[in-house]
């Protein structure tokens, strides 16, 4: 059957390694606009030429861009079993992906909201910048993406508390314990 879970929170909550954990374990397909348009800005292509200073300014890529991503990613699924990690991050994408789920006849398991403290969320960003050189972790941009979190991507919090799919884990313990909870929230733990 066509089943999605979403992973929302901020950045560096953990999102992007534990939604690759729950694809592999799960058989779904993790589904990171952040690394789709990091692997274009590496090929330069001309989606990658107009993200990448919008993404080093710690910036949202324009709804249209990221919706003709994901629209034709799921296109090219004839059965799909998603993770969505970093998708939605506007009311805009979250009103687009319900249409596209509705009309997908796709099964919404659950919305993962993972959080940390601001603080610790910070030193994790700061740390990835030394291990992984990725040129939006540094002090300035984490401090725009942040705000970009709160003003934008907050606000869906409340959109999918409404609709009853909203599952709180809490990021702050070690991978495994973040993903036992994942786990139970889903009702998935072998
Ligand atoms: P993180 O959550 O660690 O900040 P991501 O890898 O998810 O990082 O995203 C990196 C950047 O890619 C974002 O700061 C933003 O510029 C862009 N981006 C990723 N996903 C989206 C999205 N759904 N909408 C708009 N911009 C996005």
């Amino acid at each position: 059957m066509a089943e999605a879970v979403i992973f929302l929170g901020p950045p560096g909550a953990g999102k992007g390694t534990q939604a690759k954990r729950l694809a592999s374990e799960m058989g779904f397909k993790q589904l990171s606009t952040g690394d789709i348009l990091r692997s274009h800005v590496a090929r330069g292509t001309e989606l990658g030429r107009l993200a990448k200073p919008i993404m080093d300014a710690g910036k949202l890529v324009p709804d249209e861009l990221i919706l003709g991503l994901i629209g034709e990613e799921l296109s090219s699924m004839p059965d799909p079993r998603v993770i969505f990690d970093g998708f939605p991050r506007t009311l805009a994408q979250a009103e687009a992906l319900d249409k596209l789920l509705r009309e997908r006849k796709i099964r919404l398991l659950g919305v993962l909201l993972v959080t940390a403290p601001e603080d610790e969320l910070v030193r994790r960003l700061l740390g990835r910048a030394l291990e992984e050189g990725r040129s939006d972790d540094n002090e300035e941009t984490i401090r725009a993406r942040m705000a970009e979190y709160r003003q934008k991507t907050q606000p869906l919090v409340d959109y999918y508390q409404k609709t009853g799919s909203l599952k709180q884990i809490n990021g702050l313990g070690k991978v495994d314990e973040v993903y036992q909870a994942i786990q139970e929230a889903l009702g998935v733990k072998a």
